[in-house]
């Protein structure tokens, strides 16, 4: 795939005009029909995020004495997500780039406590639920440790009493979700509090999905449960500001229940001739704009923002939820989120997938059981009688016999 660079230099302007044209293939997410990878909060949301990443794009979240103004906005970001998610006064975190770094940082922090704290024998490992994200089994085989998944009860939620018969004496990080992402449902938190107390185990909420949605649902007035470090069990969490933060890609927050916890994440480096250096997540350089943005977006937005956008994501839920019932799905438990999964007693999901790609729609499945997925925005608002026309559409095609089907959930 080698590919030589043009020799001259070309007008900016020309080559900005041919970016555009190669997204002319690309997901229509600007027009709401996309339930999947990008959160569309609004043109004025979208505006706030470019600029104020521009405005802090050359500059390096690697050099703290240089840059103290992205120190101090990382820290504000940082302490917002804490205080939303319930945290004590010692509490401390960082912003990476994304959700899977902050579960790749926190599942270190996790083991190199446990290999200071307690005897470990052989290989570490981590007793998740069936359902948490790919990102654990990432980094349990970049840490060489074993990932333990095990089947979610019948209401599709972390079975409690299963994981704890898997949990030993080498287990080192326990997981729940806050939602999961394949359904979209909170795992129950308390419990696994309560287990990983007794069990003297590091408990880790992944609340990548959930966590800058779940506390303004609640303040909407949802009887959302205790998902966050109110539980006294949860050591460690995950956040991403890039998908219900509404702030730009590259952004999510790993948190902790102390300064004593996260010290275990900080690396510190002397052994070469280019001088100390202290990282406390994977990057070494980190951008920037990621971090103001983050910022701008937070205060742009503040509590009543958010609280006003995510009610449109519950709304438009709330839709889907109605209409897809009436279509004769059946909607994978009580969503309170922004994902909801639902099932059909008789056809095949795979192939409603497939006539709704065809009608433009880009959205997502689940395996088991087989589900449409859909992942929320505040705009889809605006087009739930759009989707809810063309799944009818979809299903009228499928149940006439088009057995046109997507083979597999595939998406990269
Ligand atoms: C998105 C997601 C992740 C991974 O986050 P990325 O930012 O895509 O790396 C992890 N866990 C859950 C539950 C998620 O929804």
């Amino acid at each position: 795939m080698l590919k030589e660079m043009p020799q001259n230099s070309r007008d900016w302007s020309e080559l900005k005009k041919e970016m555009i044209e190669r997204g002319d293939g690309d997901a229509k997410w600007r027009e709401g029909k996309t339930a999947i990878y990008v959160f569309n909060a609004g043109e004025d949301v979208a505006q706030v995020q470019k600029e104020a990443y521009a405005m802090y794009m050359s500059e390096n979240g690697l050099g703290p004495l240089a840059f103290p103004s992205l120190k101090q906005m990382e820290d504000e970001v940082v302490g917002m997500g804490l205080n939303l998610l319930h945290a004590p006064e010692d509490a401390a975190g960082n912003i990476t780039s994304g959700g899977t770094d902050s579960i790749n940082m926190a599942v270190k922090t996790a083991r190199d406590y446990a290999l200071a704290n307690k005897s470990i024998e052989g290989q570490p490992n981590i007793v998740a639920p069936y359902s948490a994200h790919p990102a654990f089994d990432k980094a349990a085989t970049m840490m060489s440790l074993e990932l333990r998944r095990i089947p979610c009860a019948d209401n599709l939620l972390a079975d409690v009493a299963a994981m704890e018969a898997a949990i030993d004496s080498n287990t080192i990080m326990l997981v729940g979700s806050a939602p999961s992402f394949p359904y979209g449902l909170i795992d129950p938190i308390g419990d696994l509090g309560e287990l990983a107390t007794r069990q003297d185990v590091w408990l880790h909420v992944d609340a990548c999905v959930g966590g800058y949605i779940a506390p303004f649902v609640r303040m909407n007035g949802a009887d959302v449960p205790p998902f966050d470090f109110e539980i006294s069990g949860v050591c460690s969490m995950s956040a991403d500001l890039h998908k219900y933060g509404f702030c730009a890609k590259g952004a999510s927050t790993v948190l902790f229940r102390s300064e004593a916890l996260r010290a275990h994440m900080i690396f510190d480096c002397d052994d070469w001739p280019g001088g100390r250096m202290v990282t406390p997540t994977l990057a070494g350089t980190r951008p920037g704009g990621a971090i103001s943005a983050a910022w701008a977006v937070m205060n742009y937005l503040g509590t009543e923002g958010y609280c006003a956008k995510h009610k449109q994501v519950t709304d438009a839920r709330e839709a889907i939820e109605n209409g897809v019932s009436q279509l004769g799905f059946h909607v994978l438990g009580e969503p309170m989120l922004g994902i909801v999964a639902f099932s059909h007693p008789e056809l095949d999901v795979f192939a409603i997938y497939k006539q709704l790609y065809n009608r433009g729609w880009f959205t997502s499945l689940t395996t088991d059981p087989k589900a449409l997925h859909l992942m929320l925005s505040p705009y889809h608002l605006q087009v739930t009688d759009i989707y809810l026309a063309d799944l009818r559409d979809a299903i009228e095609a499928v149940s006439a016999g088009d057995s046109d089907a997507v083979t597999e959930a595939r998406y990269s």
